[in-house]
């Protein structure tokens, strides 16, 4: 048996569910393969260059390992996902396999091109072999007593940690068995620039940051765990510190496995899994976030749609009020908060989660611009784009999703900024021309005389703002 293996949000060697049964199962080899969709990616999923940058710079990693395992990686471009089926097709028989394998995905245009992968394949007599892979337990599997899946997040998380308690530990994978011969030959792999659609000069593509690699993302695992772990809980919500693991881009493009994260926190605490040290509690919690809108996403078809989660929230009237979206776009709000986390996004390509958070508020409830219009400057500039996550965010904060509180939980951005920077070191680093502000000033510098005029004033009021949005979201 020669088996097909299509990498997709899964481009590892290590814990990597269906690359690990190929390899086991081959008798005539593995031949690797990954489809760059460039139109896909760019105007259908609103992928910026940092995202794209990223995967593919993954996908050269990925080759490489493979290479060192006699698998060649084969690299297609397709524009769009009606291709890929084809595409994967014409691979499979020019070096004659006898199967794909895949990991499932859960959002709805990729569960189409699956179904439409899976059709080709059986049509031609070809044997589909799918895994589960992106979230520790299959979404559709964690359900309430009543049978439906979990729309609130705390009971998401303890039916989870119940089972895990129950003895259903999902292991991670031993690095995928080495095959004798390689079949076929490496492609090189293109580059974002070489894909024609993307932004070659768009800021926040940034190699040195975010090193592609399973090696370098096992040794930020390790790091963190070994260090930051103990202080997550305490540190988490600082975002002038570095308190959490930037993990993100390597989860999102599946450089590191789910698995793999929560074993080492666990390692760290002795097994347990909502007892012991704090800050690894806290830290398999946020990892449950991630799962818990990969669940949603599979159960809500809508949820890629674009739609709102919460169905009594399309009466609210969104401003259109594009003035105010590029002052929050270009972090020229006047709320220093909001800008630095704007320019943390435009320079680095990544924002820390508490400032993600009041950003997404601050444009869904202090300027009622609806969470779809952030949600894609998100897509477009985030390396770490994941679509469940990004959707997921941008629901909760604009309270048309899964967040528990209603949605008279609007964050104040200046108690945020005093109360997670008291010090302005994040806020100093990012608006130097603020720098020259004391402590008290600098978080609401039209409120000081000697607030320096480069520095543009509030765009809103926040009371004011807080009254216009909660008379949008109230009922009639
Ligand atoms: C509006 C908004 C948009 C977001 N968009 C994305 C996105 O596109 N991609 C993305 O990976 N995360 C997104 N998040 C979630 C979160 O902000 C990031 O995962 C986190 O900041 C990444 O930093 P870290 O790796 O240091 O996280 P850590 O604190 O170290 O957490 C470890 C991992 O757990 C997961 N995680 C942590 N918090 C959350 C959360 N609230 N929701 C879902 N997963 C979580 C991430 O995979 C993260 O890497 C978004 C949040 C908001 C509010």
């Amino acid at each position: 048996m020669r088996a097909l293996v299509w990498f997709r949000g899964d481009l590892r060697v290590r814990d990597n569910p269906a690359l690990h049964e190929a390899c086991s199962a081959a008798t005539r080899g593995v031949v690797g393969v990954f489809v760059a969709c460039p139109r896909q990616w760019h105007d259908a999923h609103e992928w910026g260059m940092p995202k794209a940058d990223f995967v593919l710079r993954s996908v050269a990693a990925l080759s490489e390992e493979l290479k060192g395992r006699e698998i060649a990686l084969r690299v297609v471009v397709e524009d769009w996902f009606e291709g890929v089926p084809g595409a994967l097709l014409s691979v499979a028989r020019e070096h004659e396999c006898d199967a794909v394998y895949f990991n499932n995905e859960y959002e709805l245009n990729e569960r189409r091109r699956d179904e439409a992968v899976e059709g080709v394949f059986e049509d031609e007599g070809l044997g589909v072999r799918r895994f589960h892979d992106l979230a520790v337990y299959p979404p559709g599997s964690v359900r309430t007593g009543e049978g439906r899946v979990y729309t609130v997040f705390s009971p998401f998380k303890r039916a989870c940690k119940a089972r895990w308690k129950d003895g259903d530990q999902p292991e991670t994978l031993p690095i995928a068995r080495a095959q004798n011969e390689m079949v076929g030959r490496a492609d090189p792999v293109p580059t974002g620039a070489d894909l024609g659609v993307f932004d070659a000069e768009a800021p926040g593509v940034r190699a040195d940051l975010w090193k592609a690699g399973e090696a370098h993302a096992g040794s930020r695992l390790r790091a963190f765990v070994e260090g930051r772990l103990r202080e997550y809980r305490d540190r988490r919500d600082a975002f002038a510190l570095n308190g959490t693991s930037t993990l993100s881009p390597y989860l999102a493009a599946g450089v590191v496995s789910v698995r793999q994260c929560l074993h080492a926190a666990l390692d760290a605490n002795q097994g347990r899994v909502d007892s012991g040290e704090k800050g690894a509690v806290t830290w398999i919690d946020e990892l449950l976030w991630r799962d818990f809108y990969k669940h949603l996403t599979a159960a809500m078809p809508r949820l890629s749609r674009g739609e709102n989660m919460k169905a009594e929230y399309d009466r609210v009237a969104w401003r259109d009020a594009e003035g105010d979206l590029a002052a929050w776009r270009e972090a020229r709000t006047g709320y220093p908060i909001v800008d630095a986390a704007m320019r943390q996004l435009h320079q680095t390509g990544w924002m820390h989660n508490r400032l993600r958070m009041v950003v997404a508020m601050f444009l869904t409830k202090h300027l009622l611009i609806h969470w779809r219009r952030g949600e894609e400057h998100f897509c477009r500039t985030l390396v770490d784009l994941d679509y469940a996550s990004n959707n997921g965010g941008w629901q909760w904060s604009a309270s048309t999703g899964a967040d528990a509180a209603p949605y008279f939980r609007i964050m104040n951005p200046i108690s945020q900024s005093r109360r997670y920077d008291p010090e302005g070191r994040f806020l100093r680093k990012f608006l130097p021309e603020l720098s020259t502000l004391d402590d008290t000033d600098l978080h609401a510098p039209w409120e000081s005389a000697r607030a320096p005029e480069a520095y543009p004033g509030p765009i809103v009021d926040h009371a004011a703002a807080r009254a216009r949005a909660l008379g949008a979201f109230k009922a009639d």
